[in-house]
């Protein structure tokens, strides 16, 4: 049995906001340095994106070997199928500062498209969904019954279309009945399917009778499952978790992980195994109890205050409002007195139906994590995560740790004071993986929120040792 870490909401060069260093090549390498294994291409339906795809990557059966491992008493598909790996001889431009895991990084076919379109008393509607494919050729299908249709795939890396979701869904299983739509950081404010200025109440008045095909919801870095929870027909699909990631750095920082057999994997076995992973589903199949196959284990998240969501507020104001405060001022800005941004925690009380706290009998798992660099800037008491000195530790301790992950999810406190002698670094750690956090202030209206590992008089004390890890 072996765990894989899926990053499934990646991003392009092609994609406004985002880094001209989101290459496949840079991409594979910096997956492997944060313990990703397999990413999704992101951005399959932008025309010039999509020709390096097809440049670049091979099948990843070609590299890895025949379909021999086939598991054919679990019925699952050939191993690797639906799976790719960048082309060999290709290497990053950015490549990471130490020397790579060995292990290339399995890709699959994954684009984002925000749907803009009017439904339901003319109210506008911008979700963004996104779309998965088996394979290379049934993904060029889409691209080219999207373009028929006069969609303008070559504007943005994440398309802007001006298609309502359910024709959206209907068209890809037309092409093929294994294509999935997973709706996008489902609760964000502006583009997203509960989103509080332009959303629905319910995935059912988004997708009417085509309901049962969303098996699963992105949830967003200002949201996590046990905010999820609240909601009793979210029941019915799987949570998942990926980084939506513009910059490098960024990939891997929320993710989705699974268990199972090396040679069970592949595109059908992982949306197989996210569809399994609805909690209505497990109760009735029990099927996280039985572990003798290919499964969603959980996610990865963002402690949600930390998401540039989770309060109300208005940036330009630099006013941050709890849900209770927000229903107080009636959602105006005591500052500006305009309509202020309604965040996610606020959207989730409003369409909430079970108590805080309420976790499904059944469930997956999942870990609430800061990602390294701001913890190690916050062990050394240092603002930013992006300074040299700090980044200088990250290279150091991910080149001893192998990946990122290890350091933050399964080594033990001595293997991690074996890497780093600097006992506020394992303290760091263990504060993490213990939810011994404030973020404060909170995220809101684009603003991420601040990570606290360490109150303001171990700060200092960090400080005046002035001493890196
Ligand atoms: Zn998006
Ligand atoms: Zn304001």
């Amino acid at each position: 049995m072996s765990r894989f870490i899926a990053d499934l909401h990646t991003h392009s060069k092609y994609a406004r906001a985002c880094s001209p260093q989101l290459t496949l090549e840079n991409m594979d390498a910096w997956a492997r340095v944060k313990g990703v294994d397999i990413l999704s291409t992101g951005d399959f339906t932008h025309p010039k994106w999509f020709e390096e795809i097809k440049a670049k990557l091979v099948p990843a059966r070609e590299i890895f070997g025949s379909r021999a491992s086939v598991n054919t008493e679990a019925r699952l598909p050939a191993m690797y199928d639906g799976l790719y790996v960048l082309r060999p001889g290709l290497t990053p431009t950015v490549p990471p500062q130490i020397s790579l895991p060995q292990k290339p990084t399995l890709f699959m076919l994954g684009t984002e498209l925000a749907c803009i379109y009017s439904q339901g008393a003319k109210k506008m509607r911008r979700v963004h969904h996104l779309i998965y494919a088996p394979t290379i050729e049934v993904a060029a299908q889409i691209n080219a019954a999207l373009t028929a249709r006069g969609c303008k795939l070559g504007s943005d890396g994440r398309a802007i279309i001006g298609m309502n979701s359910k024709e959206l869904l209907k068209i890809i299983l037309e092409i093929d009945p294994r294509n999935v739509l997973i709706p996008a950081h489902a609760w964000t404010p502006w583009f997203a399917i509960f989103g509080s200025n332009s959303g629905f109440n319910s995935i059912a008045e988004c997708f009417e009778e085509l309901t049962p095909h969303i098996f699963a919801i992105e949830t967003g870095l200002s949201s996590d499952p046990l905010m999820n929870w609240r909601v009793k027909e979210l029941d019915q699909v799987a949570l998942v978790s990926s980084a939506d990631a513009h910059s490098l750095p960024n990939l891997g920082r929320e993710a989705t992980v699974f268990e199972g057999n090396m040679g069970d994997l592949s595109y059908d076995s992982i949306m197989q195994a996210i569809r399994e992973a609805a909690p209505a589903r497990l109760a009735n199949s029990k099927l996280l109890i039985a572990n003798s196959r290919f499964k969603m284990l959980g996610t990865i998240e963002f402690i949600p205050d930390e998401g540039r969501y989770h309060y109300d507020g208005h940036r330009a104001c630099k006013v941050c409002l709890h849900p209770r405060e927000t229903k107080k001022l009636g959602g105006i800005c005591p500052k500006c007195k305009k309509a202020m941004t309604i965040g996610v925690l606020s959207r989730v009380e409003e369409l909430a139906n079970q108590p805080e706290g309420r976790r499904p009998e059944y469930c997956p798992q999942f870990w609430s994590l800061v990602e390294l660099d701001k913890i190690i800037a916050e062990a050394n008491g240092v603002k930013g995560r992006s300074s040299k000195s700090v980044e200088k530790v990250y290279w150091d301790l991910v080149a001893k740790a192998g990946t990122e992950a290890n350091i933050l999810l399964n080594m033990s406190y001595d293997e991690l004071a074996a890497i780093s002698p600097h006992q506020r670094f394992v303290e760091a750690i263990r504060r993490v993986r213990e939810g011994r956090v404030k973020i404060n202030p909170p995220g809101y209206d684009g603003e991420y929120g601040v990570v606290n590992i360490f109150n303001a008089e171990e700060k200092l004390e960090a400080k005046k040792q002035s001493r890196l890890l």
